[in-house]
């Protein structure tokens, strides 16, 4: 995922209680296989294929028990090497309706040059296991893949049907997306009353210790504007003041200075109740305040100070990408610049643009939504039947740790499920430390016990839902 909201400021704290160092079952040595073989292979854009690492999965579905016909491979010609796999589990009930497991296969770009190991080998140390994809999100796609294995081999049957969608192109903007396809092209496919997905989890103190477990309950929606002036020019030794550049200049500084209104979701709501009343100080009775009053300028103002809880609070638009004229001893003819927005749940990519018309206030500047144009977020609810569950699993696993619900100020595939009409939840289970265990940076790593935790916690909350007909 992207820009993951950092929860460190909760002040909480707990120990995990685990066994220490126990040798792994044959099942955690099956699934450790696997792993390695998904951060073995390498799938960036670039160099990499998600096809081969799609191939491969469904070989193993295959050898578990799975039949030709429960086994999608899907690509498109323009883009053989970005095609990712749908398997279905078939459940025993009738009217219940199917879940979704989804997950990306692509990573980030890493170059052996800049990483200490090199990316594309699954190296254990230090109680880490290192390699592209370890964090972002390649032992959560395992996860999904050995469950559905290991549910097949064993004969369990499930009540509700369990679908797995893993695809390609989280990552990369402009290339091409699997989510985003399935949603359009098969959506009966993955039809689900619900997915998972990565976003949600743990964060621990830096040290080891998990002092949070969230669950992610919608995001906000990317969207890139463009602005643009343009002016007849000139030579530039006899200048007038109306100049394309400057009329950007002053185009761009009012985006600076306008802030958009403070908006809730339910999820939102309820992260500043219960994250504020974990915290004993200003900004802890802030966001407690402000949770109960949106209204409230006196706590908002506490609150925004923190970047994140800011991003939260509203769409949010900044200058990203600057271009303009042609020479250096000439008026500029043209100027431009790329605003990225982040916009709220159940705002529209129109609504945001007219924002930004109205506040630039001048009609000489060019105000254009720029592709892929992202769906209008929708937020998924809070679903006692999704929350409750999972509630109770991270009381059972790591006691005394709070669990609050987020919306991500970044993207996931998530987006594009949402707006067919499935809801999408990011699991709480694995965790991360603060620093962002290196996720589209150098020397990606997760916790070996964060692994197998994850997984244990995880098989156990697929099992819940699955065999909870309502
Ligand atoms: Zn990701």
């Amino acid at each position: 995922m992207k820009n993951q909201l950092v929860l460190g400021l909760l002040a909480v704290a707990s120990a995990l209680a685990m066994a220490d160092e126990a040798p792994l079952r044959p099942d955690q040595n099956a699934y450790l296989e696997l792993y390695k073989e998904f951060v073995e292979t390498n799938t960036t854009v670039t160099t990499g294929s998600c096809t081969a690492l799609a191939e491969k999965i469904a070989g193993h579905l295959k050898s578990a028990g799975f039949k030709e016909e429960d086994i999608t491979l899907f690509s498109v010609p323009e883009h053989p090497k970005e095609g990712g796999i749908v398997a279905i589990l078939q459940g025993s009930s009738k009217s219940a309706k199917p879940m979704l497991l989804l997950g990306h296969l692509d990573v980030v770009e890493a170059k052996r040059e800049d990483w200490v190991r090199d990316p594309f080998k699954f190296i254990e140390e230090n109680g880490y296991y290192y390699g592209r994809g370890t964090a972002d999100m390649k032992a959560l796609d395992a996860t999904w893949v050995d469950a559905l294995m290991r549910f097949k081999q064993s004969n369990y049957h499930p009540k509700r049907t369990i679908k797995m969608a893993l695809t390609c192109g989280e990552e990369t903007t402009y290339a091409f997306n699997g989510a985003q396809w399935l949603s359009k092209n098969k959506p009966d496919l993955i039809s689900a009353a619900f997915a998972l997905n990565e976003g949600g989890g743990g964060r621990t103190d830096g040290h080891g210790k998990v002092v949070v477990q969230s669950i992610q309950v919608g995001e906000k929606a990317a969207q890139n504007y463009q602005l643009e002036t343009t002016n007849p020019g000139g030579h530039s030794s006899i200048p007038i003041r109306d100049n394309a550049i400057y009329q950007l200049a002053d185009a761009l500084a009012k985006v600076r200075d306008h802030e958009f209104p403070v908006k809730m979701t339910d999820t939102t709501r309820a992260f500043f109740a219960k994250a504020g009343a974990s915290r004993r100080d200003e900004l802890g009775n802030a966001m407690v305040a402000l949770s109960k009053n949106p209204g409230d300028a006196a706590a908002e103002a506490i609150v925004s100070k923190d970047r994140s809880y800011h991003s939260m609070l509203r769409t949010t638009c900044v200058a990203t990408l600057l271009d303009g004229g042609h020479a250096n001893n000439a008026l500029p003819q043209r100027a431009s610049a790329n605003v990225n927005c982040r916009i709220f749940p159940g705002e529209t990519v129109d609504a945001v643009q007219a924002t930004l018309v109205k506040v630039i206030g001048d009609p000489g500047v060019k105000v254009t939504p720029v592709a892929p144009i992202r769906p209008v977020a929708i937020p998924p609810p809070l679903d006692p039947k999704i929350i409750g569950p999972a509630e109770k699993l991270v009381a059972k696993y790591f006691p005394g740790v709070p669990f609050v619900p987020t919306m991500s100020t970044g993207a996931t595939d998530g987006i594009f499920l949402e707006a067919i009409g499935i809801p999408v939840y990011g699991v709480p289970g694995g965790w991360g430390d603060p620093d962002g265990n290196g996720a589209h940076g150098l020397n990606e790593r997760r916790a070996v016990k964060s692994v197998f935790v994850g997984r244990d916690f995880l098989n156990e909350l697929i099992k819940v839902y699955a065999d909870s007909t309502k």
